[in-house]
């Protein structure tokens, strides 16, 4: 039989880095084994999901380069994709449980459940429901509703059941009925199906044969497989992930920063380093290889791999990834994706044109670890009519010599004729220094001052040549006007 797998996202408005991950497992699966990857957005819980946040995950998996087979935008077999087109559906399964007798009106009111709740946990028990409405007679049930009452959907758990299931991740699981909480609520009071319902409904109709999804979830795996035996379903296999925890070890949190897809995009993290980073959040490749594309971790991927244990999120180990890949970066690419930082950063990119622009991306780049460091690093390429720095106007006020290195390599430069390449500029500033007779830092500081207005930064010369003749001539004339001032 083949793999049907599904990635089943509440639109919240963002995808956290934990249903990234559970996507990615199940794509990767999917993949692997030639199956199929189905996205259904489950959108019963809330009232009305706005398109944004639909879109929002939609974004987040196209960006991670993870394609879907079926879903609400593309349709399939087993549509529709929404939970909330999917009323009718599950209003006929409803219908079944009520005929076999498994499911009954509870008419008990917030405040008597926390009643119950309160005396149950006074007595030492754990709280459960009591099953108290099970037995109500249709007399009973109009005068509740004559009170005004409305009713919700209990699901009978039977007594003293023990529900055993081998997770694909987590090994065998046992629990008996007894601990489950007692009856549970299957449609809620304004006619609305739960979670716990609708996912067996839906995992079953569109046929998943493993349901891959975070361990948060594991307490509510045994109610469903209750609920495929009521519906006379075949239960899927189940694989529940490992907690992501940030470096404190305690549940990853907006405490410990970025936990948003978007957030880690708009940093400028590449999609690319993301989801490999991703990928290794507690599973490992056999090989252990870390720098992995997609079509690699396809290959690699295998459930049982995958850990028990809590994955922690190290920012550390992201960072250094992504500085890997923006490294081996198809210069072209990695050029369309910094431009849009370049110009939030406020410089005005028409005057330059874009191979140039390529070549100070491929000079500067091994200096970033997201993209977000571009205009940093890149002002200095860009920006010609900067201020000279505090610590660079003392340097040179130190030293008359050192203003005279920079008028000096102003009238050579001026005079030179050809095009300033790294070898050229760097004749000319030997020449410079053989002629006032200076050498090391009284001779390069000044010229790096002349050209950028700080005391550190990039190489000279191919500083030197990527601006060209004219631009550093601006740029010595503009610091000098600084310095004599
Ligand atoms: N809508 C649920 C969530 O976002 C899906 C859980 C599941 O995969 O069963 O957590």
């Amino acid at each position: 039989m083949s793999v049907r797998v599904r990635f089943a996202p509440s639109p919240t408005g963002f995808m956290h880095v934990g249903n990234a991950r559970t996507a990615l497992f199940n794509y990767l699966f999917a993949r692997h084994h030639g199956g199929d990857f189905v996205l259904r957005i489950e959108d019963t819980d809330t009232e009305r999901h706005s398109e944004e946040a639909v879109k929002v995950i939609y974004e987040a998996l196209r960006w991670m380069g993870l394609d879907w087979d079926e879903g609400p935008d593309k349709g399939g077999p087993y549509g529709p994709y929404r939970q909330s087109e999917r009323l009718d559906i599950y209003r006929e399964f409803i219908e079944k449980l009520k005929e076999k007798g498994l499911v009954y009106e509870c008419y008990c009111t917030q405040q008597e459940l926390d009643q119950m709740r309160k005396e149950q946990l006074e007595r030492g028990e754990p709280p459960r429901y009591t099953g108290k409405c099970r037995h109500l007679t249709e007399e009973e049930k109009a005068r509740l509703r004559a009170e005004g009452r409305k009713p919700v959907l209990r699901f009978k758990v039977p007594e003293d059941r023990v529900i055993r299931f081998k997770d694909l991740v987590k090994g065998e699981i046992e629990i008996n009925s007894r601990q489950l909480g007692g009856d549970f609520v299957i449609v809620r009071s304004n006619g609305m199906p739960v979670y716990n319902f609708v996912v067996v409904v839906d995992d079953a109709l569109m046929k998943i044969t493993h349901v891959i999804r975070g361990e948060d979830h594991i307490s509510n795996t045994p109610k469903q497989i209750l609920l495929y035996e009521a519906l006379g379903f075949e239960t899927p296999q189940f694989a529940h992930l490992p907690m992501i925890l940030g470096p404190d070890r305690s549940k990853l949190s907006k405490r410990h920063g970025s936990t948003s897809v978007k957030e880690f995009r708009e940093k400028g993290y590449l999609p690319e380093a993301f989801t490999n980073f991703l990928a290794l959040l507690g599973w490992y490749p056999k090989d252990g290889k870390e720098i992995l594309s997609l079509e690699e971790l396809i290959e690699r991927f295998d459930i049982k791999d995958v850990n028990s244990a809590p994955a922690v999120f190290d920012t550390t180990k992201l960072n250094w990834m992504n500085q890997v890949y923006i490294r081996s970066y198809p210069i072209d690419k990695l050029t369309e994706l910094v431009i849009p930082y370049l110009e939030k950063a406020g410089f005005d990119l028409s005057a330059f044109d874009r191979k140039w622009l390529e070549r100070v991306v491929e000079v500067s780049r091994e200096y970033f670890t997201v993209l977000s460091d571009a205009p940093h690093y890149m002002e200095v390429f860009l920006k010609d009519d900067f201020e000279v720095e505090e610590d660079a106007k003392g340097f040179i006020s130190e030293n008359p010599d050192r203003l005279r290195v920079i008028e000096l390599f102003y009238g050579k430069l001026k005079a030179f004729e050809g095009e300033l390449t790294e070898e050229a500029f760097k004749k000319l500033v030997k020449e410079v220094g053989k002629e006032l007779g200076v050498k090391g830092k009284n001779l390069f500081m000044p010229i790096r001052i002349g050209l950028t207005g700080k005391m550190s930064g990039v190489e000279l010369p191919v500083l030197a040549e990527l601006l060209g003749k004219e631009r550093v001539l601006r740029r010595l004339e503009n610091s000098l006007s600084k310095l004599r001032g």
